[in-house]
C-alpha cells in the first residue's frame, strides 16, 4: 500500500430498494476494522432535501442525530453501531447540499464566465465530498454508500462522479461493490439471476464495472448459479457473495467473513493481511441467538406502522437484551389505542415494561399520558425518551400535583399550567430545518439518584433533538410532590432526566440514549431497563 493513499469502496444497489445496503456497508466496515484498519463510512443520499430532518418518520424512518447536531439518514446509525466511530455532518451528503454549495459558489462568482453544469461542476463537488471525509488522514479506508438504486435519475450525478474518481485514483485504490437481489420464484421453484444481470448491465452502461456482487437471497446459491452470475456480470465467481437472509443483522459480517469477502476486498485494494479478530462479534451473536430469558416491552408511539421510525430503539433493545441474556419482544401499540380503549391496564397486562419514545405534534398525546399513568400506578417499569419525559411530567403534574389541564405548549398553547414549554431562544425561530436543540450536550447527574447508579458516574453526554423543555417555573412544585431530578444541564439550567423514588423503575430522559448504543456496548439506561423488566417479570417468584 502506498503509505498515504486512502482506499475507497463504493457500494451501490440494484433491482429494488430496501435490500439492506446500509447494513451491508456497516458489515463491510466491521470486517475491515476487525483486520485492524481504520475505517469510516459515508452516505450519499440523492434526494434534494438538505437533510432528512424535515421528512416524516413514517416515510423515511428515524432521523439519526450525531454529536455535532447533524440530522442524518438512519443508515448512519448502523454505521456507528457496527464500527463504533463517532460520525459528523461530513458523513452524510445529499443532492440538496451539493446543489446548495454549487449554486452558492456560482452566486459568489467563483465560476465566473463558465456555464455551470452537472459535469463537471456538480460531479466535482461530489468528488470533493468523497475525499473530504478523510482530509485529516485518520482513516485507511473510506466506504461510500450511494442511496437509492442504479437507474434512478437522481442518482446519476453520484455514479458519474464515482466513475471519474475511479479512473483518476486507479483500480487498486477504488472498488465497487454492488448489492443486488436474486429472487426465488415459488411457482416454478427457481432462483432467478436475470434481475441481477440487468442491474449490473445498467451499472456498466454508466461506466462502472462492479468488482464484487453481494447477492441478497432467501436460499443458498448453488455453484452453477454463482458461475452464471459471474459470467453474465463479468466478475470472478469468488466475487459473487451470497448475502443470505440472516437471523440477526449482527451475524452478517460473520456470513461475509465465512465467504472470505474480507480477503477479497483486501486483495483487490492491495491491502496487507494483518490479524483479524471476530471473537467479540461471535460471542455477541451467540448471546442474541440463544438467550435464556425473554421479556415483553410495550412501545407506545405514533409512528408504529413503520418500525424504521424507531430503528435505534429496536437495536438498543437487542444490545441491552444481549447484555442481560434476554430476548426483548416488542409489543407495538399506537398511542391512540390507549386513548380509545376502556381499560388501559389491559393493554399493559401482558408486558413487563413501557417505553414512550420521542415524537412531535399532539396526535396520540392523551393516550401516552394514560399509558404512563397506568405504568406509574401499577409500578410497571417505565422508560420515557424525550417526548416520553415530557408526557411523564405532564401526567405527574395533572394527577399527582393536581395541576388540572397541565400540558406542553406544543399541544395546547392556552394551558393554565405550561409545565413543558419552548426554550426562550426557540421562541423567535420560524425556520423548521436544523433549528432544534440538536446534538451532544453534557449533563450533571445528581448523587443518590437511580440515574447515578445506572451511569455509575457524575457526568453524561447525550444527543438531543427537541424544542421544548421542562418549565423551571414548575420544577419546585414537581419536586415537592415527588419527582426526582436525575440530571441537569447546569449552564443552561435545563432538566435532563427525571425519575420517581417510590417506583421500582420510572426513569425518563430529555435526550436520546438510543443513538449511542453499540455492538457489545449496550446503553446503560436500556440495559438497566431490561434488567428491571426481568425483575418485574419474576416479582412473585
Ligand atoms: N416534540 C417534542 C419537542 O420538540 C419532543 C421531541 C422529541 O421527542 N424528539 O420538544
Amino acid at each position: 500500500m502506498t503509505e498515504k493513499e486512502t482506499k475507497h469502496i463504493f457500494v451501490t444497489g440494484g433491482v429494488i430498494s430496501g435490500l439492506g445496503k446500509g447494513i451491508a456497508c456497516a458489515s463491510i466496515g466491521y470486517l475491515l476494522k476487525s483486520w485492524g484498519f481504520k475505517v469510516t463510512i459515508q452516505k450519499f443520499d440523492p434526494y434534494i432535501n438538505i437533510d432528512p430532518g424535515t421528512m416524516s418518520p413514517c416515510q423515511h424512518g428515524e432521523v439519526f442525530v450525531l454529536d455535532d447536531g447533524a440530522e442524518t439518514d438512519l443508515d448512519l446509525g448502523h454505521y456507528e453501531r457496527f464500527i463504533d466511530v463517532d460520525m459528523s455532518a461530513d458523513n452524510n451528503t445529499t443532492t440538496g447540499q451539493v446543489y446548495n454549495e454549487v449554486i452558492g459558489r456560482e452566486r459568489r462568482g467563483d465560476y465566473l464566465g463558465a456555464t455551470v453544469q452537472i459535469i463537471p461542476h456538480v460531479t466535482d463537488e461530489i468528488k470533493r465530498r468523497i475525499v473530504k471525509i478523510n482530509r485529516d488522514r485518520l482513516f485507511d479506508i473510506v466506504i461510500t454508500e450511494v442511496g437509492g438504486t442504479v437507474g434512478d435519475i437522481e442518482g446519476l450525478p453520484f455514479l458519474e462522479a464515482i466513475r471519474q474518481f475511479r479512473l483518476e485514483k486507479g483500480h487498486e485504490n477504488c472498488i465497487n461493490i454492488h448489492l443486488t437481489l436474486v429472487p426465488y420464484i415459488e411457482t416454478s421453484g427457481e432462483i432467478k439471476t436475470k434481475p441481477t444481470q440487468h442491474s449490473v448491465m445498467r451499472l456498466r452502461e454508466i461506466g462502472i464495472q462492479p468488482d464484487i456482487l453481494l447477492c441478497r437471497t432467501k436460499y443458498n446459491l448453488s455453484e452453477d448459479i454463482r458461475k452464471k452470475i459471474a459470467l453474465f456480470c463479468n466478475v470472478s465467481p469468488n466475487a459473487v457473495i451470497e448475502a443470505i437472509d440472516a437471523g440477526t443483522i449482527y451475524e452478517i459480517p460473520l456470513i461475509y467473513h465465512k465467504q472470505k469477502l474480507d480477503h477479497l476486498i483486501m486483495k483487490l485494494l492491495r491491502l496487507p493481511l494483518k490479524k483479524s479478530n471476530y471473537e467479540q462479534l461471535e460471542k455477541f451473536v451467540d448471546r442474541i441467538k440463544n438467550p435464556s430469558n425473554e421479556v415483553d416491552i410495550c412501545i407506545c408511539g405514533k409512528y408504529t406502522q413503520l418500525h424504521d421510525a424507531y430503528k435505534s430503539i429496536i437495536e438498543s433493545f437487542i444490545h441491552a437484551g444481549a447484555d442481560n441474556d434476554t430476548h426483548v419482544n416488542i409489543k407495538w401499540v399506537e398511542s391512540e389505542e390507549f386513548s380509545n380503549c376502556d381499560d388501559p391496564e389491559e393493554l399493559l397486562d401482558d408486558v413487563e415494561g413501557l417505553l414512550i419514545p420521542g415524537g412531535f405534534g399532539d396526535r396520540g398525546i392523551e393516550g401516552k399520558i394514560l399509558a404512563i399513568r397506568t405504568a406509574r400506578e401499577k409500578k410497571i417499569p417505565f422508560f420515557g425518551i424525550c417526548l416520553g419525559l415530557q408526557c411523564a411530567v405532564i401526567e405527574f403534574a395533572r394527577n399527582v400535583c393536581g395541576l388540572k389541564d397541565a400540558n406542553s405548549t406544543e399541544f395546547d398553547d392556552s394551558t393554565p399550567y405550561p409545565v413543558i414549554d419552548l426554550m426562550e431562544e426557540q421562541k423567535c425561530i420560524l425556520e423548521k430545518g436544523g433549528t432544534m436543540r440538536l446534538g451532544a450536550y453534557s449533563g450533571e447527574i445528581s448523587d443518590g439518584t437511580k440515574a447515578h447508579k445506572i451511569y455509575g458516574r457524575n457526568k453524561l453526554s447525550e444527543r438531543h433533538r427537541h424544542r421544548y423543555e421542562v418549565n423551571n417555573l414548575y420544577l419546585e412544585k414537581l419536586v415537592d410532590s415527588g419527582i426526582v431530578v436525575g440530571a441537569v444541564h447546569k449552564k443552561l439550567c435545563l432538566v435532563e432526566m427525571v425519575e420517581l423514588s417510590d417506583h421500582p423503575w420510572f426513569v425518563a430522559c430529555q435526550f436520546h440514549p438510543e443513538l449511542k448504543s453499540r455492538i457489545g456496548k449496550a446503553h446503560p439506561l436500556f440495559s438497566d431497563f431490561v434488567r428491571a423488566a426481568l425483575e418485574y417479570k419474576h416479582r412473585d417468584s
